[in-house]
């Protein structure tokens, strides 16, 4: 058996191997599937030509809004320390009205902007007299266009964004995020997903064979990825429960439901950091303590993370202490209403602007995981207060939030059908053989 150390070593070894595979994998797909639609095309243009008429029919192609084949067009990318000048010197643009350019485009896009390493596309129409365009995009959502000719200025035009609506589904074999990768779904839905999910379903608890299903809207820009939007729709099966989630918005209501038409959001978080840590320790008025080595009770629930994790208020507040103790380390306490209270243990650091008598927002960032104070290794120590004692967060039964007004119903509950069976014609793909060892390391740092 190998130390444990090397194992772990070994394991992100064969992760990354697996990553780097999966693109390798996918980009030669990817640039298969272009040649073949080249391909096509070439033997579709080929065809309407012969159909149409006896001279075969060029289809100019459209880039930047100009008609590439009636130009000269030289693509290159902008090296270190390449100024415009440079570039454009070669192409016949004289320097004095380079130097006017640069001065022109001062507020709508500066030379100063073009950066290294970035694609720009030069558009001559006559090589004899010098270049036309010279264009530059900083990034997916925008380019630029410099007029090299007569206005000597720029113009940034902003790309329409597409969406589509997708559909996601898989079987958990590992974990969440392995899942997704695995089955090539964008890794930003995980974070949509528990966002929609949050409120009714513990994802610390999540177990193999667990299934999930999501329609959501993708972004686009010129057919390349530009981001994941709303999540429409969204099934979740733990052990043998069953969870919906339907957005659903008309006038002052916007938001998600279940099933019965309740918003699925609740004054408080479910934790306290994001999916990726793990609960290390329970809350257990009976633990025996790793470090002192005696019985002493654990009035908090322990979730291992990664040192620098962000920490989040769980619900709106007031912070009652931002300081330091020497079991407790850097702590954070918040006090949300009469009723309730929470504390945050063992920060590396305290969040921006966070000390005694500020306002917090549930989610906002209040310190980072650390292991200061009595603490094994890094970890947030989770503490729930309930009339000044400590409580089991995870057993409390909170207040459920106001459903949706009688009257609403008879319109919710059409679009949620549509849903719901939506959700249930999504195939799920078959599950990935693939072998961990995630849960039988689930212990760790306990404070
Ligand atoms: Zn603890």
């Amino acid at each position: 058996m190998l130390p444990k150390r090397i194992k772990n070593k070994l394991q992100t070894l064969g992760v990354l191997i697996v990553l780097l595979m999966g693109s390798f994998i996918f980009n030669s797909f990817l640039s298969k599937d272009l040649q073949q639609v080249q391909q096509a095309s070439l033997i579709g243009g080929l065809k309407t030509s012969k159909g149409l008429s006896a001279f075969p029919i060029k289809i100019p192609e459209i880039k930047f809004g100009f008609a590439l084949d009636t130009f000269h067009v030289t693509i290159d990318t902008i090296r270190n320390n390449q100024f415009l000048a440079e570039l454009l010197l070669p192409h016949k643009v004289e320097y004095q009205k380079i130097d006017q350019l640069a001065r022109n485009v001062q507020d709508t896009f500066a030379v100063t902007k073009l950066r290294a390493n970035k694609e720009y596309t030069i558009l001559t129409r006559d090589t004899a007299e010098g270049a036309d365009y010279f264009i530059y995009e900083p990034d997916v959502y925008s380019y630029v266009v410099y007029d090299l000719k007569d206005k000597l200025d720029a113009t940034v035009i902003y790309r329409p964004m597409e969406t589509t609506i997708k559909e996601a589904a898989g079987t958990i074999n590992s974990s969440l995020w392995v899942t997704m990768q695995s089955n090539g779904f964008p890794i930003d839905l995980i974070d949509k997903m528990e966002g929609v999910l949050q409120w009714s379903l513990d994802f610390y608890h999540i177990q193999n064979g667990d299934q999930f299903k999501l329609i959501y809207e993708e972004r686009s820009i010129d057919g390349k990825y530009a981001g994941i939007g709303k999540v429409l729709g969204a099934y979740f099966k733990n052990y043998d429960n069953e969870y919906y989630g339907i957005y659903y918005e008309n006038g002052k209501l916007k938001g998600y439901y279940d099933e019965e038409g309740r918003p699925m959001k609740s004054p408080f978080l479910k934790s306290p950091v994001k999916y990726g840590s793990r609960i290390s320790s329970s809350f257990n008025p009976r633990r025996f303590h790793p470090v002192l080595k005696r019985v002493r009770p654990h009035y908090g629930t322990d979730y291992a993370a990664a040192r620098g994790t962000p920490i989040v208020a769980v619900a709106n507040g007031v912070v009652t202490r931002a300081g330091y103790g020497k079991g407790n380390g850097n702590f954070v306490k918040i006090k949300h209403d009469k009723t309730y209270a929470t504390q945050y243990l063992h920060m590396s650091k305290f969040g921006k602007g966070i000390r005694s008598g500020v306002q917090v927002k549930q989610g906002q960032t209040i310190g980072y995981v650390g292991s200061t104070g009595l603490a094994t290794g890094p970890h947030v120590c989770y503490r729930f207060w309930k009339n000044g004692r400590q409580v089991n967060h995870l057993r409390l039964k909170l207040p459920n939030p106001e459903p949706m007004p009688e009257k609403e119903k008879p319109t919710y509950f059409p679009i949620r059908d549509k849903v719901v069976a939506e959700l249930g014609a999504i195939p799920f793909p078959e599950p990935l053989p693939i072998a961990t060892e995630m849960n039988e390391e689930k212990k760790g740092a306990t404070e």
